[in-house]
């Protein structure tokens, strides 16, 4: 029997620039498994939204039931109920953007990240994915877009999902999560 690492493929680069549309095409033609990072940060920000009064971010982090399944859209689950389409939602985006600054926050998503692929060929979209989470991934790539063509990308992404804002709302909310 031959043994034969995981093959690990990292897409970096800021947010609307396309890593999810090209990691999932990616993923799905080389019959890999597609890691949406985002997903991570969105759950945790959603678990923040809704802990109990009081609850510090250590102490939700350090027994989070959170549960992935990677398809071609990515499920999320908090104690085994659905937030796929929660997280989702602009106020869990922003909420995202903000606790995804906090070090535990990254550090979390990064550990989930290195389990999710172990043993699995893998195609991880996100910041740091190959900088930090991957350093040694068999592949980098990072993928950026002029800003108006990000915020485009996003707007027509949130309008498709009914959740339609003003372009210019969009564009600034852009910019705010490039700056945190
Ligand atoms: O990619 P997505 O928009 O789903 O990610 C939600 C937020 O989580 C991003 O705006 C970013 O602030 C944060 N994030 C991150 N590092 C990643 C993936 C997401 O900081 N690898």
């Amino acid at each position: 029997m031959t043994f034969r690492k995981n093959t690990i493929i990292t897409i970096d680069g800021p947010s609307g620039a396309g890593k999810s549309t090209i990691a999932k095409l990616l993923a799905s033609a080389a019959g890999y498994t597609y890691i949406d990072s985002g997903a991570i940060y969105r759950g945790i920000a959603y678990a923040y939204k809704i802990r109990k009064d009081g609850e510090s971010l250590e102490e939700l982090l350090h027994n989070l039931p959170l549960g992935f399944e990677f398809g071609e859209n990515t499920r999320v689950s908090l104690s085994g109920k659905d937030i796929s389409e929660e997280i989702r939602k602009p106020d869990v985006s922003l909420l995202a953007s903000s606790l995804s600054q906090q070090v535990p926050v990254r550090e979390y998503a990064n550990a989930v990240q290195r389990e999710l692929a172990a043993g699995r060929d893998s195609v991880l979209e996100g910041r740091d994915t190959g900088s930090v989470v991957f350093p040694d991934a068999d592949i980098k790539f990072y993928l950026d877009a002029r800003p108006d063509e990000r915020a485009n990308r996003r707007y027509t992404e949130l309008a498709s999902k009914g959740q339609g804002q003003q372009f210019d709302t969009v564009r600034q909310e852009m910019e705010k999560r490039d700056a945190n």
